[in-house]
């Protein structure tokens, strides 16, 4: 049996529910564990994708709770805590209280691999756990391993030890150029980055073999597998292949990317939601808070409820403000005009590609 436990967390969006169909299809034999953290707070569409991923795997995805033993929606109960302070990007408690805490505690001391569905064209890590048994993989990267573990196997001082293991591992025509990149320094001329690409590119699964046999010698949990099927993964996916997924598969794209259409000063623009997440996150576009507002005016509501005490969820104007018919009418010009300018640059036929430029901004734990 597996010394080691393979989890997936599903946050609701789009890159974690391709993910969960990809690994669970590509690589069967893993016997990879499904969890979700309810905030109490998503929008309806979520929990439809959960339960559509749960029909599609046939298994059951366990929902993790902060505070699981209050009375209150996770999110109250720490809301009350906080004295009513509601969260914002600089202080973001609510993603360690709500997503980051239950997944630690579900963990405990194993030794973890947590799959993240980053995908290939993104430039981020997204959230690292610092609990040494937990080690994340990117299967939708070329490189699949996270930077630390990059830093420590292309480390100057780990050059002649990587040179050995490289010795050991079938590079074909590549042997000789392997164990000459290995060999150059990192420096300013040549960086880490640029150090990793070339080795990607040369042959990516000897690279994954090589960083495999390294994290032998240490303590993370790979060290502790025999074997690791992703390895031999050269796969990139990129935002086009994981809506394919997700139609093919007949689970579906979340309801809440579709785009609806609204008219202002004679011109038609779109808006949808661009992620997953509570329904007051803080990390939304005004764009996306209007359409909240127009077509879940309830949710709308019940965000304002939560502005009181001084405390709004935007820095320079409240929920209240933000509805004024003129300010409405702002925001939907501003957001068409953008749209227009992003549209001429974009050469993706999905409008998605256009609307979504603030995408990366915000976490792994809830957005992916
Ligand atoms: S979705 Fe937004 S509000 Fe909800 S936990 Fe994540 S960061 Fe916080």
């Amino acid at each position: 049996m597996s010394k080691v436990r393979h989890v997936l967390g599903i946050s609701g969006g789009k890159d974690s529910a391709a993910l969960a169909i990809y690994i669970k299809t590509k690589y069967p034999s893993l016997n990879l564990e499904f969890y979700s953290c309810d905030t109490g707070k998503e929008l309806d569409e979520t929990y439809q994708l959960v339960q559509n991923l749960e029909g599609y795997l046939g298994i059951k995805i366990k929902l993790l709770k902060g505070a699981e033993n209050s009375s209150e929606d996770p999110f109250d109960h720490f809301l009350k805590m906080y004295g009513g302070y509601l969260p914002s990007s600089n202080s973001r408690w609510c993603t360690k209280k709500l997503k980051l805490d239950p997944f630690e505690k579900y963990v405990g001391m194993d030794n973890v691999i947590s799959y993240v569905g980053i995908r290939g064209d993104e430039d981020r890590e997204g959230y690292i756990s610092t609990k040494k048994n937990i080690q994340s993989i990117f299967p939708f990267r070329k490189n699949i391993w996270s930077e630390d573990v990059i830093a420590k196997t292309l480390s100057n001082q780990n050059i002649e030890q990587i040179i050995s293991y490289s010795k050991n591992i079938d590079f074909g025509k590549y042997q000789n150029k392997v164990v000459q990149i290995i060999s150059q320094k990192i420096d300013a001329s040549f960086t880490q980055i640029q150090k990793l690409n070339v080795l990607l590119d040369t042959d990516v699964k000897g690279f994954n073999q090589l960083v495999f046999d390294f994290l032998k010698t240490t303590d993370y949990p790979l060290s502790k597998e025999d074997s690791f099927p992703l390895l031999d993964n050269e796969d990139v996916l990129v935002r086009d292949d994981i809506f394919r997924i997700l139609e093919e598969s007949g689970v579906g794209v979340p309801a809440y990317y579709n785009k609806i259409d609204f008219a202002i000063n004679g011109k038609i623009g779109q808006y949808s939601r661009s992620r997953s997440g509570c329904y007051f996150c803080f990390f939304q576009q005004k764009i996306e808070w209007i359409w909240l507002y127009e077509q879940h005016p309830n949710l709308y509501k019940k965000a304002m409820e939560y502005e009181k005490d001084g405390y709004t969820w935007g820095q320079n104007e409240s929920l209240e403000e933000l509805i004024h018919p003129e300010r409405v009418k702002q925001v939907k010009e501003e957001y068409v005009k953008r749209m227009e300018r992003n549209a001429a640059k974009s050469k993706s036929p999905y409008l998605i590609d256009i609307l979504d430029d603030e995408e990366g901004i915000g976490c792994a734990s809830c957005f992916i």
